[in-house]
């Protein structure tokens, strides 16, 4: 296949890159140096001097399906417990067709702010829409994304001391057999895999604790990633030591979950030591700065969790809490929300942030082959222009994509293949798609 040199960009985040990449084959197969060409031959060149580019953005946390219920009257302006439980009973009408939309809008979305891979978090399996996870592989195989698609479950329900209703939930047997099947189908452990499958009972309150086991066990032997939120609230806190008698980490413990295999959503309420446990086990947590702040959730002690060890990545999580799916508003919002919590807020710059949303988000998926541009790693790479009014002014253009607030890539590129192309989704009908959620959203509301 033809190389594609991608020259002398404006600004770009790597090291000794500053006269561009060389891309073949789906690789970074040359770093080109300042007024230097490059030594691979019949090199096709793309002139990259108008582009600020940093490697594909990585979203660790998100519910796609969310997106059906953005804004929504009865959950707006609460915290978790009373959010979800007026949500449980509208979600659990979502129809497969629904949620095929719902995910191509949330992916889309993700793609044009520069998102390369997504992690979608997807636990409700109400009758109608046990192909959750195959509508998802479709839509993400069809957009080009990269997506690990998190097998969520929940078999805890009201009746059962459990904070779901009982539409939403399955037993834990109907759960296994089916996070064997699509393992089995969709999940690829090589090297620059385009659909990888996770393990992620949604909530310690909406599950049991044999659930939980099992899933560990399950991950060994398919070797997948094990996922849940935790520690979100300090209402879980108090779930934990009413029902369990233990505090949430001890609960991941006894689960067999304190293993490097684990990334955690949320990881607010920590104590310093958990934190050490946690950097110790290499467990991952993703950082939802957005999310937290909507639901006034707390502050994520990246800065602690890092100190001992715990790689953190970035997650805009589902769209009722950021009613948004936007990447780079996520890494805005990290650097904000981590110069408010940290000791010292000048310790943490633009660059952290957005090493959080590539670097770090790829490590809590378990990939070296993305999240970084340099040779031999997959050529996944977002794209930004300057021309916008809101940089106009602007000095540094990487300090600029993240403090003036970049939105909208004008570039992405996935495995060496273009998925944005001058800001547009080659293919995707937006308006026909935006009108067909927003009917299924007021089916939703009427349902
Ligand atoms: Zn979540």
């Amino acid at each position: 296949m033809e190389a594609l040199w991608l020259r002398d960009p404006m600004a770009i985040l790597a090291r000794g890159a500053d006269g561009g990449v060389v891309v073949r084959d789906g690789r970074i197969v040359e770093c080109v140096s300042a007024s230097q060409q490059p030594r691979t031959p019949d090199v096709k060149v793309f002139d990259a001097r108008e582009h600020v580019v940093v490697p594909g953005l990585i979203n660790t946390h998100h519910h796609l399906y969310q997106t059906l219920t953005r804004a929504h009257p009865q959950a707006i302006n609460k915290a978790l417990f009373p959010w979800l439980q007026a949500l449980y009973p509208v979600w659990a009408n979502i129809t497969a067709e629904a949620l095929r939309d719902a995910v191509t809008v949330g992916l889309a979305e993700l793609l044009l702010s520069g998102c390369t891979t997504a992690a979608d978090h997807h636990y409700l399996f109400p009758r109608g829409l046990e192909s959750a996870v195959d509508i998802e592989v479709d839509v993400a195989n069809a957009l080009g994304i990269r997506m690990t698609v998190l097998r969520g479950s929940m078999n805890l329900s009201e009746k059962d001391g459990g904070l779901p209703p009982d539409s939403v939930v399955q037993d834990a047997d109907t759960i296994l057999a089916d996070c064997e099947r699509v393992l089995s189908r969709y999940h690829d452990t090589n090297e620059g895999a385009q659909i990888q499958i996770a393990l992620a009972p949604c909530s310690p309150f909406s599950v049991s604790m044999e659930l939980m086991r099992s899933c560990a066990e399950l991950a060994e032997q398919y070797d997948c990633r094990l996922h849940t939120h935790l520690a979100e609230t300090a209402d879980e806190n108090e779930f934990c030591l009413a029902h369990y008698g233990c505090r949430p980490l001890e609960l991941l413990e006894n689960a067999g979950w304190l293993q490097p295999r684990t990334w955690l959503a949320h990881g607010i309420h920590f104590t310093d030591e958990e934190c050490a446990r946690l950097g110790h086990h290499r467990v991952g947590v993703c950082h939802c700065p957005t999310s937290n702040a909507t639901l006034a959730s707390g502050f994520c002690p990246t800065e602690v969790l890092q100190r001992h060890g715990a790689p953190i990545g970035l997650g805009v999580d589902g769209s009722a809490s950021n009613d948004s799916s936007n990447m780079m508003e996520a890494i805005r919002h990290a650097l904000m929300v981590n110069r408010l919590s940290r000791e010292r807020a000048d310790t943490f710059t633009h660059i952290d942030a957005l090493e959080m949303a590539t670097a770090g988000s790829a490590t809590c998926l378990g990939r070296d082959d993305i999240g970084m541009i340099a040779t031999g790693k997959q050529a996944d790479l977002a794209m930004f222009k300057l021309d916008e009014l809101r940089f106009a002014g602007a000095h540094d253009p990487l300090a600029a994509l993240v403090l003036c607030g970049a939105h909208h890539a004008d570039r992405v590129m996935v495995a060496g293949a273009w998925r944005v192309i001058d800001g547009a989704i080659p293919g995707l009908d937006i308006a026909a798609l935006t009108k067909r959620q927003n009917k299924h959203a007021r089916q939703l509301a009427n349902s």
